[in-house]
């Protein structure tokens, strides 16, 4: 007998994550955030093994802008970034950690700060946005990109132009319906309470940059 591997529909698994798989859509900044954290974690590791490489606590953090005329919301790091090729991997494939492997591959003890694992978190954006882009620049590299996409119909990736390592991530927030209000999501104070429901044991700085005065 020979045994199959399952096949998954690509589309219908992001539409079940979109719609059913979280029962919180505000959870999404949780996912965000934790893997911008993992993204300056993996930077950290590497300056423990690497000698040419160090570790300034201050130059790492994570940003929230919320701009309200545009109706985005971006998340900035100053992590590893990604390179085309784990762009491609990491989130042009549902259910692939790049953050799983990174443990394997540096043999990162359990119990140690990097979150992800499951491969699924990222596209919680989806719940509140209709459009994501991201861009990033992989550390020891020269090269930018932008990832782009809208949902189930895929994505795109073109090269761009982005000074420092790290990666950006906007969201588009989808139209208010009658039922259903993404505003809230480019309020500072409801970001704030957020971010301290469910990101307070971070341990680098979260900063908000806002358009308000
Ligand atoms: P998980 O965090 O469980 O691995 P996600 O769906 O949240 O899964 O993210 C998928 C992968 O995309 C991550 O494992 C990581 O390799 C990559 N990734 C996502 N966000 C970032 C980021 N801000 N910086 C660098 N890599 C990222
Ligand atoms: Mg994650």
């Amino acid at each position: 007998m020979t045994k199959k591997e399952f096949k998954a529909e690509s589309k219908r698994l992001l539409d079940m994550m979109i719609n059913s798989i979280y029962s919180n859509r505000e959870i999404f900044l949780r996912e965000l955030i934790s893997n911008a954290s993992d993204a300056i974690d993996k930077i950290y590791y590497k300056a423990l093994t690497d000698e040419s490489l160090t570790f300034a606590q201050d130059s790492y953090y994570i940003k929230i802008v919320p701009n309200k005329d545009d109706r985005t919301l971006t998340i900035i790091d100053t992590g590893i970034g990604m390179t085309k090729e784990e762009l491609e991997n990491n989130l042009g494939t549902i259910a692939k950690s790049g953050s799983l492997a990174f443990k394997k591959e540096n043999e990162v003890k359990d119990g140690y700060d990097i979150i992800g694992q499951f491969g699924v978190g990222f596209y919680a954006a989806f719940m509140v946005a209709d459009v994501v882009t991201v861009t990033t620049k992989a550390l020891g590299s020269n090269e930018a990109y932008k990832w782009q996409s809208s949902g189930a119909d895929g994505y795109t990736i073109e090269p761009c132009e982005k000074d420092a390592v790290g990666t950006e991530i906007t969201l588009k927030l989808k139209e208010n319906t009658e039922d259903d209000n993404y505003d809230e999501y480019v309020e500072q104070h409801r970001l704030q309470s957020i971010i301290k429901k469910y990101s307070d044991f971070i341990r680098y700085p979260i900063k908000m940059e806002t358009t308000e005065s």
